[in-house]
């Protein structure tokens, strides 16, 4: 039979198992993988009947599935290395906000861009991703705050989706943070967020909703409302709760059944009791705390409970400019006291289920999507052991080969700038 790609010579090939949140790790030893039509249509110990037009040697390396990076801030404009030297010298970041600075800074710079810079500069980070063994992403608007700068945010991400090999799952967050101009009508500001998600929804730029449910900023009131409406819309939920301090977020979220509640520094027990109970993603996002220097949230703990839990980048020019999702990978290792197994599992089939992608994404199986990297270790282990590298040198994506060697394969559909 011909095939598009034949890749040979695998050491181990590591896949998560159904069902989602069982935290099962297949091991395949010495397989070969088939691939046609962006799909692979088999894994098995020799496949000498299959001809075909490229053949992969991995060189006994590992393969897995294609990372999920399920909480970025992908497309924003400019970058805050000018306040670094404030963090630096412990300036709290409510005194940067006073001063015009921290995500103010951001939100003028995202205004004031053109979507030619924004694409641009998000597709640089795209690029970055991919690298990493990024094959699938969620991206939050959030930095506009008003409704032609959190559209032309949605637009980047849709266009970024179409152009790049990366996937884009595309959520709708107007309600970041507080507009000055509403400082004293809130109420109000929300009206403004409930309005737009219509139209949102009818032009088809997002697929989710999500609020920053945090103490001064928005609370369990808003939250309940962006909720309801998203709900009788039928876009899902994904919220940003329990960062700093728990003020019912998680419970709202949970009972609008959200796909995935995130950060959850400060979750109490109740709550994860209640998460455990459901299929909603716990994502964690350690890189934050790293570069924060916050506690950890408590993701051993979640796991033993039952939850099912998500690692990802939280990549945003404010507190974590960072795409390298290996990074929190390691995070959710050495501080959360995750396993390599668990860790796999919150970075590919758990996020996929959240984001309904995974009868066709988060694992490798005959009739998925052929997208897998393909990293230089000798086992999963050794993955987390050795940390601060890049271990992926290969990128398959969609069946298409975009990373070569480390060093990624340009075609002319992918590159915007
Ligand atoms: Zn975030």
């Amino acid at each position: 039979m011909n095939v598009d790609i034949k890749i040979i010579n695998i050491g181990h090939l590591y896949t998560p198992k159904k069902p989602a949140k069982s935290y099962q790790v297949d091991t395949l030893t010495n397989v070969e993988i088939a691939i046609n039509n962006g799909k692979i249509i088999a894994i098995e110990s020799a496949l000498d009947t299959y001809e075909a037009k490229t053949t992969i040697d991995a060189l006994g390396k590992v393969v897995l599935p294609g990372f999920i990076d399920g909480h970025t801030h992908l497309v924003h404009g400019g970058s805050r290395e000018n306040e670094f030297d404030l963090k630096l010298n412990g300036v709290p970041y409510m005194d940067i906000l006073k001063q015009g600075g921290g995500i103010l800074s951001t939100v003028a710079a995202t205004k004031n861009a053109s979507v030619e810079s924004l694409l641009t500069q998000a597709n640089k980070s795209l690029d970055h991703m991919l690298r990493f063994g990024v094959t699938t992403i969620e991206a939050k608007s959030g930095y506009g705050l008003d409704t032609d700068t959190e559209r032309k945010q949605l637009e980047v991400n849709h266009l970024l989706n179409e152009h790049h090999p990366i996937d884009i799952h595309s959520t709708y967050l107007k309600a970041h943070a507080l507009p000055k101009a509403f400082k004293d009508s809130k109420d109000e500001f929300i009206d403004s967020v409930l309005d737009d998600m219509e139209q949102i929804k009818e032009d088809k730029l997002a697929q989710s909703v999500d609020i920053f449910c945090e103490d001064g900023v928005f609370d369990e009131k808003d939250t309940q409302r962006v909720c309801e409406k998203a709900q009788t819309l039928g876009l899902s939920l994904r919220i940003h709760t329990d960062e700093i301090k728990p003020i019912g977020g998680t419970k709202v979220a949970l009972e609008y059944e959200a796909k995935s509640i995130d950060h959850l520094i400060m979750i109490s027990d109740d709550d994860i009791a209640l998460a455990k109970e459901t299929m909603t993603l716990c994502n964690v996002l350690p890189s934050t705390s790293f570069y924060l220097n916050k506690p950890y949230a408590p993701a051993r703990k979640m796991v033993d409970a039952g939850c099912m839990v998500g690692v990802s980048s939280d990549y945003n020019p404010g507190s974590t400019p960072s795409e390298n999702l290996q990074f929190s990978m390691h995070l959710a290792a050495l501080k959360m006291g995750l396993t390599p197994e668990e860790i796999l599992c919150a970075v590919t089939l758990h996020p996929a289920t959240s984001l309904g992608i995974d009868d066709h994404v988060g694992m490798l199986d005959v009739g998925y999507d052929a997208d897998l990297i393909i990293c230089d270790v000798p086992n999963l282990a050794y993955f987390f052991y050795h940390y601060g590298i890049n271990h992926v040198t290969d990128v398959i994506k969609h069946g298409k080969q975009v990373v070569k060697k480390s060093q990624l394969i340009k075609e002319e559909n992918h590159v915007i700038n």
